[in-house]
């Protein structure tokens, strides 16, 4: 074993450190370094090594002793006993030790605490995404026992006042801990801290006040919510523990794509194909939106990628608010793949036009080469 530290030094203190201040660097160092909420490497035997020296320095028969003979104590074995207790043993029995020590800071099991929440996926349509919809979604969850709302006993008559610690829940106990014999505040054993027991069970949750449920929630889905996105059902998740609120529930929404329409955001982008006439001479169309048909007019000269705009047409903010995005029409010009023989020749009449007016744009083009 390594030289051992002064425990003085261990608890970053002077030889004439008060009680309190002892106190309080041992409560921050035990915080600092107890294993279950430190796990770097040499955490545990830091936090060892801190409570050994807080065992000794708090006993003021022990903390005389250590200070007249340091580690060379004749009377007793140092550090020994108190550290080897340590190893084994795991550290879940600790925690009673250190929420003791640091006033029940912690939450305690059984003190009112919140239901886990539960999550959830589901499946809609492009459709439901886009203008919202109602769903029920069926959970199984650790609900409230409906037969005794919830408190364990068969009738209200079950629950007494539990005569250990007169309802406090908290009972003071002479405790052999690592620190040796003290009066430690500790959690009530005979009713576990609830400060009530039961005589009669409830027979449906035999007593326990939850049992497993299926049950089926109502879900808003709002209007233009994308995929990815997730729901909050406030209070819907598990019962909460003695008193404490309920859990929630979290549904991730899966949105199904649509073949034509594309989503961004709170817009919709469609792509349309246009013919080379409707392109260079323009037209109005109708043109498909979530809403219906809506007439849409072509500017004459449209460029293949031309984007337009159809003002209103996309989905609402699923995060609230009336207004809603746009539609934008990308528009392709397909170039035909055959043609009947009225159509080349009309097409070949632009063609001796174009070449006789030197305008097309392959000749404007050549000519930045001349
Ligand atoms: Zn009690
Ligand atoms: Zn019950």
């Amino acid at each position: 074993m390594a030289a051992k530290r002064d425990y003085y030094e261990v608890l970053g203190l002077q030889k004439g450190a008060s009680d309190d201040e002892i106190k309080k660097a041992y409560r921050t160092l035990a915080k600092k370094y107890h294993p279950d909420l430190n796990k770097e490497p040499g955490a545990e035997e830091k936090f060892k090594e801190i409570n050994e020296a807080y065992e000794t320095l708090s006993d003021p028969q022990k903390r005389a002793r250590y200070d007249q003979y340091g580690f060379d104590d004749p009377t007793a074995g140092f550090g020994g006993a108190g550290a080897s207790g340590f190893g084994g043993a795991g550290f879940g029995g600790f925690e009673d030790i250190i929420n003791s020590f640091f006033g029940g800071g912690g939450r305690t099991s059984n003190g009112p605490h919140q239901g886990a929440d539960v999550e959830k996926q589901m499946n809609i349509t492009f459709e439901e995404a886009v203008f919202g919809c109602k769903k029920r979604i069926r959970i199984t969850v650790d609900d409230e026992c409906m037969s005794c709302g919830g408190s364990g006993a068969e009738s209200k008559n079950d629950v007494k006042t539990c005569p250990k610690c007169g309802g406090r829940g908290r009972v003071i106990m002479r405790q052999q801990t690592i620190f040796g014999y003290t009066n430690v505040e500790a959690q009530c054993p005979d009713c576990n801290g609830k400060g009530k027991i039961i005589t009669k069970k409830c027979p449906d949750c035999n007593g326990k006040g939850r049992v497993r449920r299926t049950k089926e929630v109502d879900v808003n889905i709002p209007a233009g919510i994308l995929s990815g996105m997730t729901i909050r059902v406030a209070g819907a998740g598990e019962a909460g523990f003695n008193g404490g609120p309920n859990g929630d529930l979290y549904i991730k929404i899966f949105a199904a794509e649509h073949p034509q329409f594309k989503r961004d955001g709170q817009d919709i982008y469609l792509e349309i194909p246009l013919s080379f006439s409707q392109a260079a001479l323009g037209d109005t169309i109708e043109v498909p939106t979530v809403d219906g048909n809506v007439s849409l007019k072509i500017p004459q000269g449209t460029q293949p990628g031309t984007k337009l705009r159809l003002r209103g047409r996309g989905t609402k903010n699923p995060k609230g608010g009336s207004s809603r995005g746009d539609q934008y029409v990308i528009c392709n010009v397909v170039v035909p793949t055959s043609l009947s023989k009225e159509e080349a020749d009309i097409i070949s009449q632009l063609q001796m036009c174009e070449k006789k007016e030197k305008k097309s744009p392959w000749e404007k083009f050549k000519s930045l080469f001349k």
